[in-house]
């Protein structure tokens, strides 16, 4: 007898954030990732709509990892009437309550503002979600062992393997009625500063691969350079180095870079701040998980001390007015919040001033601008002229590139049946999939938003 799967593309695809994969088995129906639509109004739009299957016939949902293109929509699922279990490791789960826990602050804020200002259209605003809805999505979560199978229904099995993106982060592999079905989630770098290479599925009969970077290559790692010459300037110019940052992983990069520096001696002693609350947390997951990265426990906590650790938001003031050359490093990455606001607010319009951005920055982004060389940025309501430096660094990047995804694929013994290209930009899915064609000739298909695939196994 044939069995009937259907792939719901529901998200993360045509497009790199809102990643939702629904699998409808004759045994199970289950969840790859449940994210929130980020970037443009367009898109984040669509996280108002009511999810398109009803919540309570999903039995499960399984996560990849804990970014909130990757997360973001549990909640809203959960309000729903989602009341399944959430699986992850343990270090997803920890991360994903920090960043679910951080999401519908914001929301519930964003809801307050257009109310007291009036701005939306509906009467009055509500947010997507509430803290309450976060805490009983957390409730939910359920942690996995790594690389063993788990079978959940007769002809169904899963198995988590790490795949080297951010702390906790894997590819799930599922077996159904025989079956391989192969979901990258996001693929880390071969050689990364905090985390084992990434591992490599040896088959797959389906394979759903990432394609954030699917027509770059990153550049050589110039960052040490970039690091060693911005803070002598800034020390030269006593002025401060600003630099605006992820709070999962990429804060914990950049500090292990600079405490590296500081250890050969390669930049002069200034103090460094971090101000990023849910960035303290990570660091605190980081310390707690310390067999799922390369850093030992005493290490970390060594590097820990020479930082500045800023909790309360008045040390963010003494901070700003302090007078001495200083580094300081706050959320969030792409300037659209957090604590980074203030002190560019402050600090932009002077030229000793130095803003790094130390990573992508999305369209619509004020970061996005300042790359741009833009002449004044909005900051709380008020423009502000940008006379400080501004620099970029490309080489930081928790994405495999276009090589790195091929080489990802390099070790799956059978040929796959279909390779559908997920999580990416057209002109990205579009370059991978030739590049597959040509090293592999697999068949390769780009599903659209919303699209349905139905197999016969
Ligand atoms: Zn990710």
């Amino acid at each position: 007898m044939e069995n009937q799967i259907k792939i719901h593309f529901l998200g993360g695809s045509g497009t790199v954030t809102g990643s939702k994969f629904l699998v409808e088995t004759p045994e199970l129906n289950f969840l790859i990732d449940c994210g929130l639509f980020q970037g443009i109004k367009s898109l984040r739009e669509l996280n108002w709509k009511d999810f398109p299957f009803d919540p309570n016939n999903i039995d499960l949902i399984l996560l990849t990892h804990a970014h909130l293109d990757h997360t973001g929509y549990l909640p809203k699922l959960v309000k729903q009437g989602y009341k399944n279990p959430i699986l992850g490791t343990l270090p997803t789960l920890g991360i994903a309550a920090v960043i679910l826990k951080d999401s519908a602050k914001i929301q519930e804020e964003d809801a307050e503002r257009a109310n007291k200002e009036e701005y939306s259209k509906h009467h009055p605003a509500l947010p997507l979600y509430t803290m309450s809805d976060a805490e009983k999505t957390i409730g939910l979560f359920k942690s996995i062992k790594l690389n063993e199978w788990h079978r959940i229904s007769e002809n169904i099995k899963y198995r988590y393997q790490t795949n080297g993106h951010i702390l906790g982060s894997t590819f799930i592999e599922i077996e159904i009625f025989e079956k391989r079905f192969v979901f990258s989630g996001d693929i880390g770098r071969e050689k990364d500063l905090l985390l084992e290479a990434p591992n490599k599925p040896e088959w797959a009969d389906y394979l759903f691969l990432e394609s954030t970077y699917g027509d770059r290559l990153h550049p050589e790692d110039d960052s040490d350079e970039i690091f060693i010459e911005a803070i002598k300037e800034t020390v030269n110019k006593k002025g401060n180095l600003i630099i605006p940052s992820f709070a999962v992983e990429r804060l914990q990069g950049i500090m292990y870079k600079l405490y590296l520096l500081i250890k050969k001696n390669k930049i002069p002693k200034i103090p460094i701040y971090i101000d990023s609350p849910m960035g303290n947390e990570v660091l605190g997951l980081f310390e707690g998980f310390s067999k799922w990265h390369k850093i030992e426990q005493d290490e970390f906590r060594k590097m820990l001390s020479y930082f500045n650790i800023i909790t309360s938001y008045r040390d963010t003031w003494k901070t700003i007015d302090e007078n001495r050359s200083k580094i300081v490093i706050a959320g969030s990455g792409m300037v659209t919040g957090g604590r980074v606001l203030t002190y560019l607010r402050y600090l932009i319009d002077k030229p000793e001033t130095t803003v790094l951005l130390a990573g992508y920055q999305a369209e619509g982004t004020r970061g996005r601008q300042l790359e741009n060389g833009a002449s004044e940025v909005k900051i709380f309501g008020k423009y502000c002229p940008v006379k400080a430096k501004i620099l970029k660094m490309e080489s930081l990047s928790a994405h495999a590139d276009q090589k790195e995804l091929l080489d990802w694929m390099s070790e799956i013994k059978n040929i796959p049946e279909k390779i559908f290209l997920i999580h990416g930009e057209p002109t990205a899915l579009d370059s991978l999939r030739v590049k597959i064609k040509d090293r592999y000739n697999y068949a390769v298909s780009i599903p659209a938003f919303n699209d349905v695939v139905t197999l016969q196994l």
